[in-house]
């Protein structure tokens, strides 16, 4: 197995932050194979070191779970619910695990979503901070034109204190919509009009999305999150389905 420093397994495992274990270890209370240690630095193989705190075995499990989700619509990005579907019941079941979802996706938007229960890169991934950038795809009821581009880059007003971040917006491509009666012909209807657009923004607001296209007078009819950070939704990986990260993927999230 992989050594880790004592310190940092007994953190993984739930026992404190890295500073409330190495009071621990100093108080004597963590015992490696029978034995008291002093050293934090300690290296241990949590698969072969038996690793006790004041005397109780600590689980072999300083690793943490992380799943790449495609979210269907319908789900809600909680980890309970008394009346909706959560989208922890797409993920294996696994009850000594506190896994939740990093950050949310509406009720009615599908695509990427990360589920662990690593609370420390959960932190690190959500920060305003650190400005993990996300792409959307979306769909648009009215026309997005090519001066939105710029306006999205120049960052929108959504109604919050600040404009958004700048952002990236790509138009894929733009239909008019045929309408069923003939009587509406010529009629300058922007309701008319669809747009297929990728939207990278780097911030996390409620609803954020919607409220910039909103805010270009559009309206959001299908959402889509196509990345997080390095994190992509492969192209044929079906909807509602959970599989463990890669060790690339991990390793370029950490
Ligand atoms: N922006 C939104 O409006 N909704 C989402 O689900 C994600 C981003």
């Amino acid at each position: 197995g992989k050594a880790v420093r004592l310190d940092k397994f007994l953190a993984d495992s739930g026992a404190g932050t890295r500073t409330d274990v190495k009071k621990l270890i100093q108080k004597g209370m963590v015992q490696v194979n029978g034995e008291k240690v002093k050293k934090p630095e300690l290296k241990v193989d949590p698969e072969n070191d038996v690793v006790e705190l004041g005397g109780e075995r600590l689980g072999a499990r300083a690793e943490f779970m992380y799943y790449l989700l495609h979210k269907p619509a319908g789900y809600v990005s909680a980890t309970e619910d008394t009346r909706e579907k959560t989208v922890l019941e797409l993920v294996p079941k696994d009850s000594r695990r506190n896994l939740f979802p990093v950050g949310r996706l509406d009720k009615d938007t599908e695509g990427l979503l990360l589920i662990t229960d690593d609370g420390q890169l959960a932190h690190q991934l959500l920060s305003p901070k650190k400005h993990v950038d996300k792409t959307y795809f979306a769909v648009t009821e009215g026309k997005v034109v090519p001066e939105d581009i710029e306006k999205i880059r120049e960052g929108v007003d959504i109604g919050d204190e600040e404009l958004t971040l700048s952002g990236k917006l790509e138009i894929l491509k733009t239909w008019e919509v045929q309408m069923p009666s003939a009587s509406v012909k010529n009629t300058e209807s922007e309701a008319k009009w669809r747009s297929e657009i990728l939207l990278t923004i780097h911030e996390g607001r409620f609803h954020q999305v919607k409220r910039m296209m909103e805010a270009l007078g559009k309206t959001v009819i299908y959402l889509k999150r196509m990345s997080m950070g390095p994190l992509v939704l492969p192209e044929d990986f079906p909807k509602g389905q959970c599989r463990e990260l890669t060790k690339e993927e991990l390793a370029a999230l950490k």
